[in-house]
């Protein structure tokens, strides 16, 4: 089927309407309407083909929320009408050891992202969530839960990558009442963050290098903010933090972090440079047996735990909806950090 979209030709010109084929329905497929897409920082990375590994005509987005507008014969879940979201992955292998884990993002084959990887049923490539319709398998499509407003769904979108990018590690290293946690980065990620830790209820501390967001990391439910260039305020935090998740994707010196960590505290990254950090402090990491980790997004049982949960605790992201055709503009503002804190774009204005 043609479904309108908009996609980047190559990594110097803006994006621009594009008509991409959807494949026909298969059996376990699930046909959904787009209502909105969140834009993540990846979208501009792979777009400006800044991790070398762009196809071209390239649409981006990975922080689908829609309804099901049909499914295949095979398919008992869910039914036309159904509110439905579609994250960073559309398929995996299903037999590697990740995916038998539910950690489809860590397939070992190589899972099918949402955008920009080989599409197995055609051959192709996957197209994103700029567009108006998806045609996905239905284990890769999550629903919404019914405690989620209509009016809710815009700021839904963003969970679908910044909530679980930074959902996941938060669980994984156990972050909850009683621990200290660090949020570095007050962007789409670091807000994301900020929310969730403080709905775990860790202690929560973000730095950034602005002083202009001090009060919005209060708002969002910190309960310290700091600006990660005053020495004398960071050396009040020395040898504290339980867990660091660390937000920032430009290259900067880790030390400073590593300081601030307990022993046997983990500073975790979601933030994929592309040019490499520099190497950090090594004597820094024995004499406290810290760890540096990383995480990517989480698996499709996980979003769905993370959808429930910020259910429950009425938590959507902080966001501004924007038209299709305004995505470049978008764009320019996000180069420049100016939104708070995720475009999502109101596909339903858009055909
Ligand atoms: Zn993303
Ligand atoms: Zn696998």
């Amino acid at each position: 089927m043609k479904v309108a979209a908009y996609a980047a030709r190559d990594s110097k010109s803006p994006l621009a309407p594009f008509q991409i084929e959807r494949r026909p329905l298969g059996p376990k497929d699930i046909e959904i309407q787009i209502l909105f897409c969140g834009v993540c920082h990846s979208d501009l990375h792979m777009v400006r083909n800044e991790w070398n590994n762009t196809t071209y005509p390239v649409v981006p987005g990975h922080e689908i929320v829609g309804r099901v507008i049909s499914t295949g014969k095979e398919v008992t879940s869910l039914k036309a009408g159904d509110r439905v979201a579609v994250g960073c992955m559309v398929d995996s292998c299903r037999s590697c050891s990740g995916c038998k884990e539910g950690l489809q993002q860590y397939c070992e084959v190589g899972g099918t992202f949402t955008y920009n990887s080989p599409e197995k049923q055609t051959g192709g490539i996957t197209y994103g969530g700029y567009s108006t319709k998806i045609v996905v398998d239905q284990d890769f499509v999550i629903p919404i839960p019914t405690a989620f407003k209509e009016s809710d769904l815009p700021g839904v979108a963003p969970l679908l990558c910044a909530g679980i990018t930074t959902y996941s590690p938060l669980r994984h290293w156990g972050v909850g009442p009683g621990k200290k946690v660090g949020v570095v980065g007050l962007g789409g990620l670091g807000h994301m963050a900020v929310k969730l830790a403080h709905a775990m209820g860790a202690h929560v501390v973000l730095f950034t290098t602005s002083a202009g967001k001090l009060s919005d990391a209060k708002r969002l439910g910190a309960d310290e903010a700091v600006i990660s260039s005053q020495e004398s305020e960071l050396q009040k935090h020395q040898n504290s933090f339980d867990f660091i998740l660390n937000t920032v994707a430009a290259p900067h010196s880790l030390d400073l972090y590593l300081s601030l960590l307990k022993r046997d505290g983990t500073i975790c990254m979601v933030g994929l440079p592309d040019k490499p950090h520099p190497s950090p402090n090594i004597s820094a990491l024995i004499f406290r047996r810290k760890q540096i980790a990383g995480s990517l997004i989480g698996g499709i049982q996980e979003t769905k735990e993370m959808l429930d949960f910020c259910a429950q605790q009425g938590i959507t992201s902080d966001i501004e909806i924007i038209h299709m055709e305004a995505i470049n503009d978008a764009y320019k503002r996000m180069l420049k950090s100016d939104v708070r804190y995720r475009f999502v774009i109101d596909l339903q204005q858009f055909a």
